[in-house]
């Protein structure tokens, strides 16, 4: 079946086709590792694994590249301050290398929590360091760079069509030029592709390089990672919204000018999560909130994070509340439940995936990715007349895409024994045409905490 993805290049929902047969080649620009990731880096990441999930459900072979940003990227905007990784140190006591590894191993545990599926190869910046030094050297041989007294500097001028990606305007752009805080750089778009250790600091994170002792600039490791990792195999590289005007762009700029040949088909980008009043959240904010200070450690399920993200279209912004987690708590229960109550009913056998349901699922998903409008496929299918075993077939099917858990749904598991109990008498009851003793039941549950639900399929329960 096609797949229509949005492309920000060209600003359209595109077919989309792989460059070679099969095998789709994938880029995600990956955390930097300074800090826990937040929850609105994590949606971004949800949004990732949606489209791989689906390109591999489509029957893609998907090769698929995170890096992990390790070193060169600054607190400042156009290549100023400090390197955010030697900042962490100096906030934690502890090395720039150890800070990478913690928050490389936490982000890694915020991943599995939220059955995001772990790339095929992970990559370090600080691993792949000749390679971005062979880059510049590269665009240095092709007259792109130029010497400053801080770094070494990609011309952006010398790019034409260095607003493609962005469509921003460059007149515009360049008007910030009167406001540079670098006098030194040509054009206020250039940006440095190699930095110079300060004369009197000695940094942590420093190699030799044919300019003079420094460190990469941020956006060179991904053209040099993902030409390095997947060769001439780039279908689709994506990462959060943010990334448009300055990184990608400049990656498309140096990578292009690089090789002579297009970077990448597709780019695809998520939009952010925001609090209420609408500001985005982010590390600099201050307003930030991570997996577990908001769910593991109140004892919330994270899936429920994963399913709220399936609410909002990946290119909507989406809004995060304590009511938003609310509802989507009890929509997750809900949908569990409903699961659980089909299983019971075919006596866990399955049955054959129903093709009709399946092509309509099929259609959402692939329709860029469009989750509420799939989610909405999911209750039909779960509330249609189907046998329960194809019922149950089909949504483990789904699971595949979805991610959250359905096929570890079993009878005891989730609720207490004593309200599966209650279910089950209450089921029972309603067979008998005992009505009864059926709300009876109804009110024991809601008074111990739980919304009830009749469905085709019997008694649903959720946490109210
Ligand atoms: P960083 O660790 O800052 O490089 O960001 C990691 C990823 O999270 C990038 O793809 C960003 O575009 C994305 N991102 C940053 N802030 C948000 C947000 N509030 N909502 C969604 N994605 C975000
Ligand atoms: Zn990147």
């Amino acid at each position: 079946m096609k797949i229509n993805l949005y492309n920000t290049l060209t600003r359209q929902k595109e077919a989309f086709k792989p460059i070679r047969g099969n095998q789709v080649g994938l880029y995600t620009c990956g955390p930097t590792v300074y800090n826990y990731a937040h929850i609105g880096n994590l949606r971004t990441y949800i949004f990732e694994d949606i489209l791989k999930r689906v390109l591999v459900y489509n029957g893609y072979d998907v090769k698929h590249i995170m890096n992990i940003t390790d070193v060169g990227h600054l607190t400042g905007d156009r290549d100023m301050g400090e390197d955010k990784l030697e900042a962490g140190a100096r906030r934690e006591g502890k090395t720039a290398w150890e800070i990478a590894e913690f928050y490389t191993k936490a982000f890694q545990s915020d991943l599995e929590k939220l059955n995001i599926l772990d790339p095929t190869t992970w990559c370090k910046a600080t691993d792949t360091i000749p390679e971005q030094i062979a880059l510049i050297q590269e665009l240095e041989e092709k007259g792109f760079t130029y010497r400053t007294s801080d770094g070494i500097y990609f011309d952006t001028s010398k790019f034409p069509g260095y607003t493609k990606l962005s469509h921003q305007d460059l007149d515009a752009l360049q008007e910030g030029a009167r406001v540079e805080r670098n006098p030194e750089k040509r054009n206020s778009t250039d940006f440095a592709l190699w930095k110079f250790s300060p004369e009197d600091v000695r940094r942590q994170m420093e190699w030799e390089s044919p300019w003079g002792i420094g460190f990469p600039g941020w956006h060179i490791e991904c053209s040099a990672m993902s030409m390095t990792y997947l060769g001439d195999q780039l279908d689709i590289h994506a990462g959060g919204t943010d990334h448009i005007d300055v990184h990608h762009t400049n990656e498309i700029a140096q990578s292009e000018a690089a090789t002579g040949k297009r970077f990448f088909n597709f780019w695809m980008h998520g939009a952010f999560l925001i609090i209420a009043g609408g500001k985005k959240m982010a590390k600099s904010e201050g307003n930030f909130l991570t997996l577990d200070g908001s769910f593991t450690e109140r004892g919330i399920d994270p899936l429920v994070y994963r399913f709220a993200a399936f609410l909002t279209h990946y290119r909507k912004p989406m809004e995060y509340s304590e009511e938003a987690v609310a509802a989507a708590r009890n929509g997750l229960a809900h949908l569990r439940n409903q699961v659980r109550a089909i299983r019971e009913k075919s006596g866990g056998r399955t049955g054959t995936v129903d093709t009709g349901s399946k092509d309509r699922f099929l259609s959402e998903i692939n329709d860029d990715l469009n989750m509420p409008r799939a989610m909405a496929a999911v209750q039909e299918m779960l509330k249609s007349n189907l046998p329960p075993a194809d019922k149950l077939a089909t949504i483990l099917d789904f699971e595949k895409v979805l991610g959250l858990e359905l096929d570890r749904v079993d009878d005891t598991e989730g609720l207490p024994p004593e309200v599966l109990e209650k279910v089950d008498a209450r089921n029972k009851a309603r067979a008998d045409k005992n009505w009864a003793l059926s709300d009876q039941i109804r009110d024991e549950l809601q008074a111990m905490g739980f919304v009830v639900q009749d469905t085709k399929d019997g008694t649903t329960v959720f946490p109210s």
